[in-house]
């Protein structure tokens, strides 16, 4: 369960989140869609521990957490937006780093990332260097990274902002069935389609969040 007390996000003068509670159980989709500028990667960063709210809380199962090595240690794994990916290294290099401290069977790791590339429809393309891919293809690396994580929470900032609606629909199922799993996802999100196709639908403007649809 994450939940979400109070948090607020400030750089400077700047008040990206602004007294934001709200929790997603394990299980449930969460869209958060709003304008850019509005706080919806803030409010990720705030949950994935990379920028400490001013005020306010994030707990994970109960545990506040207070910075990205403990947000990790926790399970909650962060689809960057613009996709995070090391580009010099191959599609199959970069879904290993996470799993570096998982000390995992070297053959159970490659099975993951095996069918985590195999879910995004790039099984051939393991070999590859980031930098030789498409910004779709890059798209969906960075989902396969996330979901070979296995994370209680998945937070998902844009990650179907480059795909065709058929890759779309597949990075969607993907997150509905780390939900499925027992996994909280939350997706930050522009594509009204994908937020109506949400368990709940949030709406953030200038970092105060409404509903439109409750979890
Ligand atoms: P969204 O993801 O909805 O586009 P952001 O969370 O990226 O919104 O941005 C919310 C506000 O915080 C914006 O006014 C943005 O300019 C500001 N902001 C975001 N990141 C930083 C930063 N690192 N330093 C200063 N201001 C920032």
């Amino acid at each position: 369960m994450i939940s979400l007390s109070q948090v607020t996000v400030r750089y400077g003068d700047v008040t990206a989140v602004d007294d934001v509670t709200f929790a997603v159980p394990p299980g449930f989709v969460l869209a958060v869609s709003g304008p850019s500028g509005a706080g919806k990667s803030s409010l990720l960063w705030a949950i994935a521990g990379a920028v400490r709210p001013a005020k306010g809380q994030v707990e994970v199962d109960g545990l506040v957490i207070e910075d990205r090595p403990a947000a990790a240690a926790h399970g909650v794994v962060l689809i960057p937006q613009g996709n995070g990916l090391a580009r010099v290294l191959t599609a199959r290099e970069n879904l290993s780093i996470p799993l570096l401290s998982a000390k995992k069977p070297s053959d159970e790791v490659d099975r993951i990332i095996a069918e985590a590339l195999a879910g995004v429809g790039l099984e051939e393309s393991g070999d590859h260097l980031v930098e030789e891919l498409s910004g779709g293809e890059q798209q969906r690396v960075a989902v396969a990274r996330g979901i070979a994580q296995q994370g209680q929470v998945i937070l998902a900032d844009e990650s179907t902002s480059e795909l065709d609606s058929t890759n779309r629909e597949r990075v969607l199922d993907l997150l509905r069935n780390e939900a499925r799993r027992g996994a909280a996802v939350i997706i930050a999100t522009h594509d009204i389609a994908v937020a109506e196709s949400a368990d709940g639908h949030a709406l953030m403007d200038e970092g105060r969040l409404t509903w439109a649809r409750r979890l």
